[in-house]
This record gives structure tokens, C-alpha cells and sequence, in this order.
């Protein structure tokens, strides 16, 4: 499969390019040059695989030219055999039209965990073929830290540095970082904000001082494979529910618009997906894109859903190069119009593309503590914060419209309720455990370094502790 970047002039990959690469040299992202379609026959003869069969299925056709069809098998028996689920994402019913999808059951409870994992086997992969070593840097405000980390923990020829800001992540978030020891891992918190960790990483990206020495990589959600990973539950989910038979509507609590731009390459693929409802806390710029055309960004607003605080989702961008006619010189101008006003309209090509497939909603905190009770009352499920927001929209689904009565709905469950405990108990007075794999999380030794706010102190000290150092 060959690779082309959303902004037209950056080199077509293939996907082992592609992957290693992350963004697109002309600042674009990589999406594959057409989509592989399966017919309805196809998609029935899926049921019944298990979630690494299924995944090895639907993953050949983007990695072909890269990945033999033994080698992507053995790696997703590796990678899905080992999560605390054997069914991986297990579908639960909440009544006759509602579902819960299941993402949380990876090392780190979130449905980050569900790509990652595989990024990091791929990175080995490649990696090992090419000889190379890569140094990742990443910046979080909380999960994709630890599931990047417990991705790469431990695998000999990546080592990751990963910033956060010092007293700003939950400490469940920062254990889950900070307890993982392996020598390949160094944590660093920052005495500054998650936007200055973010600016930090983007500046060694661009300084050649660093990304000489270092061959540096990202695992930031711009990365095609991660989105590609997450394609399968998709498929997995509604298999499950009938399809291609029946068609099924899915809610998924959206931040930077990975997970949901997977459910629409699902739905390109040939899954008869009725309707993706893009779900947002009361960071709402994709509801005003998607409901008004209006894509412009205001100040990020705290909430209870810190992965989904978020005013510029980065994946939009592919949605918006698909749905507008492929164009990659246009998605450039528009782009850096974007870039210089902090705001762009869709054209009336994307505006009608993505109404053929996309509706959206916006819970503030107390509908979200109302779909937290719904959840619990109705079907006993405690659920957490960022699923209650995704809860809310298809709750508010029917009613507005948005889903033929009949189809159903599936909810994805982007993080399990313990991350985020406190939030869950002052909805519905349930306190949730930590599953008993990570129970031990608050005795365990923690190791990080405390760096101050400025740039060059964060980028002496990976130099300094980098093993992948040619100089
Ligand atoms: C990252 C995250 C999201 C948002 O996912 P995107 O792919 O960025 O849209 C939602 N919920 C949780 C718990 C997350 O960690």
C-alpha cells in the first residue's frame, strides 16, 4: 500500500515509511493512497475469528509490501493475546438499543493501549530489519504517556522520554508512568504546563542539535498505524451485532478525532456503519465544525475528561483531505489559513461529505454525570467520565433523530472507571477498584526527574541519557 501525505507534497511511503515517519515531511499526514474494500460476503466470512485473526485480516491490506501475512499474524497473537480480556474488547449490553464497547482491558486502562501496543511491536519490527535504533519524545497531559511507555518499555532498540507537567496529571496517570523502570524508559516532569512539554518536543523535532545525534520518533496520534489498529474493533464490534446484515451506529468521546476517523476507514472499507456520533466535552470546536461548518479554536476549558480538553484535533485534517476531494494543494492553503487564524470554515464539499456519515453532540459536566447514573441505574454499570460523555450523545441520539429507531448503538468505553475515581464517585457514589493486574499501582517504586520549565534543559538531558547516541 502506498502512503500519501494530506498536504500533497511530501513523498509517497510505504507503510513501513509511513509508520517510522509519524507526520509527513510537508506537515501534512499520511493516509493510504485508496482504500481497500471488502464486499458484504467478505465481512461475513469474519465472524467468528478471534480479535488477533480478525485484526491480521483487516491490517493486511494497509501493510502490505511491508509485513508478510505470517509476520502481521505472529505479531498480533503477540500483541492481543496478552490483554486482560480474552475477547480484547468485549461488547456489553445496556438495554435493547445500547452498548458499551470495551477499550480499557490493555496494561494501562485506556483504549490508547489497543494501538499502541501494536506501534511498539511495529517500531521492533522495522527497526530490527533496518538495523536502527529510534529515540521517542513525547509530551502528555496523562494517558498516551503510559500507554506509549508500557508499549516500548523493555524493546531494545526504542527508548522513550516521555514529558509531563510537574503536579498536573492525576497521580493514578502519573504512577502508571513513573512505576514502569525499565532502563529504556526515562520520565520527566516538567515544572511548566502541558503546552510548554508539547512545545519542547516540537522544538527537538526542528533542532537539528538533537535530531542529528538522535534519530528521533513520535507516537502521537498522527501516526497512521495507530488509527489503522483501531479500525478492528470496529469491525470486531458489529460483526458481533450483525453486520453486514444490520447496520450499527457508534458514540465515541472524541479529543483529537483518532478513534472516530478509524470508525469512518471502517465504514470506507465497506462495515455498513449507519452513523458515527462525534462526542465532545464542553471543548467543542469539532461539534461546531461538524454542526455549523465553523472550525476555529477558543481557550481550552478544564474538565472532569482531561484526554478530550483538547482545541485543535490534529486527525480532522484527514477527514477534511477525504471528504473534500483528495486535494492535497488545497488542504495546504487551507491549512495555513487555519494555522494563521486560529480558525477555518469547511468548504461546502467537506460540509456535505461529512454530513453523509458524521452527526455530533456536547456534554457539559452535568449531563455527563447524568449518563455516569443513567449507566449505573439502568444497566449497573459504573462507567468512566470520558464514556459517560460518549453515553450522553447516544442517549440524545434517538430523540434528535440522528439514528434510525432500530439500530444500535454502540458506545465506546475509552477508559476504565478506577482512572478516573473521583469523578465517578461524585456522580454515583461508587468508589470503582483498580483491576486486581494493576492493584499493587500505589506501592510500587516510582522513578522520574524533575527538570525546570525551559527548553534546553529538557534537550541536554535526553542528549545526556539517550544510548542512542552516534556521537
Ligand atoms: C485519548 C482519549 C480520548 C480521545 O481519543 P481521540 O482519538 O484523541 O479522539 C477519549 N477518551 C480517553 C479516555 C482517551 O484517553
Amino acid at each position: 500500500m502506498e502512503y500519501v501525505s494530506t498536504r500533497g507534497s511530501a513523498p509517497v511511503l510505504d507503510f513501513e515509511g509511513a509508520t517510522l515517519a509519524g507526520l509527513a515531511a510537508d506537515g501534512g499526514l499520511y493516509l493510504p493512497r485508496e482504500w481497500p474494500r471488502m464486499t458484504a460476503a467478505e465481512i461475513r466470512e469474519l465472524r467468528g475469528l478471534s480479535y488477533a485473526a480478525l485484526a491480521a485480516r483487516i491490517m493486511q491490506p494497509f501493510v502490505a509490501g511491508s509485513l508478510s501475512e505470517d509476520e502481521l499474524g505472529a505479531l498480533c497473537e503477540a500483541v492481543y493475546g496478552d490483554f486482560g480480556h480474552a475477547a480484547v474488547t468485549p461488547l456489553v449490553q445496556m438495554d435493547e438499543t445500547h452498548w458499551l464497547l470495551e477499550l480499557f482491558h490493555g496494561p494501562t486502562l485506556a483504549f490508547k493501549d489497543v494501538a499502541l501496543q501494536m506501534l511498539g511491536a511495529l517500531f521492533e519490527t522495522f527497526l530490527e530489519r533496518s538495523d536502527a535504533r529510534l529515540t521517542i519524545v513525547g509530551a502528555t497531559s496523562g494517558d498516551t504517556g503510559s500507554a506509549a511507555i508500557n508499549a516500548v518499555a523493555g524493546r531494545d532498540r526504542a527508548e522513550i522520554f516521555m514529558l509531563h507537567p510537574s503536579g498536573r496529571v492525576s497521580e493514578v496517570q502519573r504512577r502508571q508512568m513513573t512505576t514502569v523502570l525499565a532502563p529504556n524508559v526515562h520520565n520527566i516532569a516538567i515544572d511548566g504546563s502541558f503546552d510548554d512539554a508539547q512545545r519542547h518536543v516540537k522544538r527537538m523535532f526542528a533542532d537539528p542539535s538533537i535530531n542529528q545525534p538522535l534519530n528521533l520518533g513520535a507516537v502521537n496520534s498522527i501516526n497512521w498505524a495507530r488509527l489503522m489498529a483501531q479500525v478492528v474493533y470496529y469491525f470486531h464490534s458489529a460483526l458481533q451485532l450483525g453486520a453486514p446484515d444490520r447496520p450499527v451506529a457508534y458514540s465515541v468521546p472524541t479529543g483529537n478525532f483518532g478513534d472516530v476517523f478509524a470508525g469512518y476507514v471502517a465504514a470506507q472499507m465497506g462495515l455498513p456503519i449507519e452513523r458515527l456520533i462525534v462526542a465532545t466535552n464542553v471543548n467543542d470546536i469539532l461539534h461546531r465544525a461538524l454542526s455549523e461548518g465553523d472550525y476555529s479554536t477558543g481557550e481550552t476549558t478544564a474538565t472532569i475528561t482531561p484526554s478530550m480538553d483538547i482545541q485543535v484535533s490534529s486527525n480532522f485534517e484527514r477527514l477534511l483531505f477525504d471528504c473534500g476531494g483528495r486535494d492535497g494543494a488545497a488542504m495546504a492553503v487551507q491549512m495555513a489559513g487555519f494555522d494563521e487564524a486560529h480558525g477555518m470554515q469547511l468548504t461546502n464539499a467537506q460540509r456535505e461529505g461529512t454530513a453523509a456519515l458524521f452527526t455530533s453532540a456536547r456534554a457539559d459536566q452535568d449531563d455527563t454525570a447524568r449518563a455516569l447514573q443513567w449507566a449505573y441505574r439502568n444497566a449497573g454499570q459504573v462507567i468512566d467520565p470520558h464514556t459517560g460523555v460518549g453515553l450522553h450523545a447516544s442517549l440524545g441520539a434517538l430523540t434528535a433523530g440522528q439514528v434510525v429507531p432500530g439500530t444500535p448503538i454502540v458506545t465506546l468505553a475509552t477508559a476504565h472507571p478506577a482512572k478516573f475515581r473521583d469523578a465517578v464517585e461524585r456522580a454515583v457514589g461508587v468508589r470503582p477498584a483498580l483491576p486486581s493486574r494493576v492493584g499493587d499501582l500505589f506501592g510500587r517504586e516510582e522513578h522520574y526527574t524533575e527538570l525546570s520549565g525551559d527548553y534546553e534543559t529538557s534537550r541536554d538531558f535526553v542528549l545526556q541519557h539517550a544510548s542512542a547516541s552516534a556521537g
